[in-house]
């Protein structure tokens, strides 16, 4: 089943003009880091989420939400790319005109040698002063509560909280792709935050072909929309290697 929508789809992206690729935590699982839903598990299950995430849970308890931070990050370093990750670098090769859209602050896309990565959530690996919002992306990582470099004021993760705005180029950016693009592809995103569950709808009613990649079982779908059930990292080196050799 899966092999022929692969087929059909890979033929749809040898003649894309602009291919726009929206990505979630289900990337990077199989880099061995947690999806959001995972990541509520062992030391940290019995914290709620919004504590974790949150401009609230920051200032009641700004030691506990970075020492959360600091544990992903340390994570997302030791992890490495996976081959979905490697698949898009190299469809960017491919194809006239590809933008990366992630959801994900891990870095990994970047690390894998996607240039110009659009983080609508944020970076683990930055951190912005609550004082002036200068952004760094070095600190002192030992430090329970890491001070700005420049004026001593406590430093906040760079990252998007529950509750808060994306950063307005970010989205702006990711808008302007999904009205742009003739095929856009959706992948490991349970697609229930915004705006990830709108900009696959944005760009089939423009008439894009959309790909959704997940996991878990999706709806069957009949082209523009095509939906394959499976690992990101299986699925997105056969559809690069059927559309464009190995
Ligand atoms: P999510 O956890 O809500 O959903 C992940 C989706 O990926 C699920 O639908 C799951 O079925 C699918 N999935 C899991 N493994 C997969 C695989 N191997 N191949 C394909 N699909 C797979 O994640 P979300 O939709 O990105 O939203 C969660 C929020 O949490 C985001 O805001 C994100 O910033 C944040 N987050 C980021 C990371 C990261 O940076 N890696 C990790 C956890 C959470």
């Amino acid at each position: 089943m899966n092999d022929a929508v692969i087929t059909a789809f890979a033929k749809r992206l040898r003649t894309a003009r602009h291919v726009t690729v929206l990505t979630g935590a289900g990337i990077s699982a199989e880099s061995g880091i947690p999806t959001f839903r995972d990541a509520q598990t062992g030391l940290w299950s019995h914290f709620d989420p919004e504590e974790l995430a949150s401009p609230a849970g920051f200032a009641r308890n700004p030691a506990l939400v970075w020492r959360w931070y600091a544990e992903r990050r340390v994570k997302a370093c030791a992890a490495q790319p996976n081959p979905a990750h490697y698949a898009l670098a190299e469809l960017a090769q491919r194809v006239p005109q590809l933008t990366l859209i992630t959801q994900n602050i891990d870095g990994l896309h970047q690390r894998a040698g996607s240039p110009d990565v659009i983080e609508l959530h944020g970076s683990l690996h930055r951190a912005r002063c609550m004082a002036d919002g200068s952004v760094h992306t070095t600190w002192d990582y030992d430090e329970e509560l890491p001070l700005c470099p420049d004026c001593g004021a406590l430093l906040r993760p760079d990252v998007v909280w529950f509750g808060e705005m994306l950063p307005r180029v970010a989205l702006e950016t990711a808008w302007a792709a999904t009205l742009d693009c003739d095929v856009f592809m959706s992948i490991g995103t349970s697609g229930v935050v915004e705006p990830a569950a709108s900009l696959p709808r944005v760009a089939l009613g423009r008439d894009a072909t959309v790909l959704i990649l997940n996991l878990e079982q999706t709806t069957a779908a009949r082209p523009p929309l095509f939906t394959i059930n499976g690992k990101a990292g299986e699925v997105l080196p056969q559809l690069v290697a059927a559309a464009f050799g190995a």
